[in-house]
């Protein structure tokens, strides 16, 4: 594939209501693409030979942007809301703080003044950085369609390596949050080549929250990206981790299960190994702290 001093032509098109959309994607697929910051789908087009003939900008749709935090419901993020919008919101820093840290590990400042949420998850790339915290926090995806919207948790949303649970007449409209366990405590932990501005060679995000139901008393939710074809939970371990008391010989099994599921493939970053063995590193480092946050 062959980079190209420029794009390809297209016509823009900017979408001002979801029926704008509906008729549109009927009428012109599959030569259309939605847009939305552009900074995955310029590059793609970029290194493809042929691009799709129009692009339409959703982002402009009402309520696309908008940021809603309720203290008995939750968040509810427009698919549009940008990576440094989200992490400069004092509700979210304050609620879901592992959203405010994973954005700001993507790229640099000016790309995550375009970068969106709803872009980094439609992308559906097996290393984005939202994806760990979206799967601890256990997020609902709300999609629409001329039939009317539905929602998906975001675990079933992604199939493959750009491959998404999106009907053709679809789009990202929100992106739903509930509310945290009481005293939750979460990180995300990513390794890039570069300390900063890197894709992540393993992104593992991680909660821990008091629960007198578990026999450990505690419970954790761990989410790992770029070591599968998709961004993926690790149940299992959770559950042996929630069923026996913790100990420093129990959260290093957790690390190295979690180490087990994970499927890297070698690539320009990393070998397969190093990510396995990577991976095992970062969820004892985040089980660690976050045990000991809550003691
Ligand atoms: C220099 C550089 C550094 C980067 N660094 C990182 C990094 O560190 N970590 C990381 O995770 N990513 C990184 N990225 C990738 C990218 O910036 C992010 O994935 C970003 O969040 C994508 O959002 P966007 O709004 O630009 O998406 P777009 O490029 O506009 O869209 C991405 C894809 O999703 C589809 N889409 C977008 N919105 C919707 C919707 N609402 N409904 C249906 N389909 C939709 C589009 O059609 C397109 O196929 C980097 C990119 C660049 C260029």
């Amino acid at each position: 594939m062959l980079a190209r001093p420029g794009l390809p032509d297209f016509e823009y098109l900017k979408a001002e209501s979801p029926q704008e959309v509906f008729a549109l994607l009927k009428e012109r697929s599959p030569d259309i693409k939605l847009l939305m910051g552009g900074t995955d789908l310029f590059i793609q087009m970029r290194d493809q030979d042929s691009g799709p003939s129009t692009l339409m900008d959703i982002k402009g749709i009402p309520g696309m942007r908008e940021i809603e935090f309720d203290k008995k419901k939750g968040l509810t993020l427009g698919a549009a809301v940008t990576l440094n919008q989200l992490s400069a919101e004092g509700d979210i820093q304050e609620h879901y703080p592992v959203l405010c840290q994973s954005a700001d590990t993507v790229g640099n400042y000016q790309l995550r003044n375009r970068a969106t949420l709803g872009g980094n998850i439609c992308n559906a790339s097996p290393s984005a950085d939202m994806a760990p915290s979206l799967l601890i926090y256990e997020a609902v995806l709300i999609l629409i369609s001329p039939q009317g919207e539905r929602t998906l948790p975001v675990g079933e949303f992604w199939v493959g390596p750009g491959k998404t649970a999106l009907k053709g007449d679809e789009y990202l409209k929100a992106i739903h949050f509930p509310l945290l366990p009481r005293g939750a405590a979460g990180q995300y932990l990513k390794l890039g080549r570069t300390k900063k501005g890197d894709l992540a060679v393993v992104g593992v995000g991680l909660l821990g929250y008091p629960d007198q139901g578990a026999p450990a008393g505690i419970k954790f939710r761990i989410g790992i990206n770029s070591t599968a074809p998709t961004p993926y939970r690790v149940p299992k371990v959770e559950v042996e981790l929630a069923e026996n008391p913790i100990t420093e010989q129990s959260l290093q099994k957790a690390a190295e299960d979690a180490m087990e599921f994970s499927s890297p493939i070698e690539d320009v970053r990393a070998t397969a190994l190093y990510q396995k063995k990577m991976v095992r590193n970062l969820t004892l480092k985040g089980l660690k702290e976050i045990w000991a946050s809550l003691q």
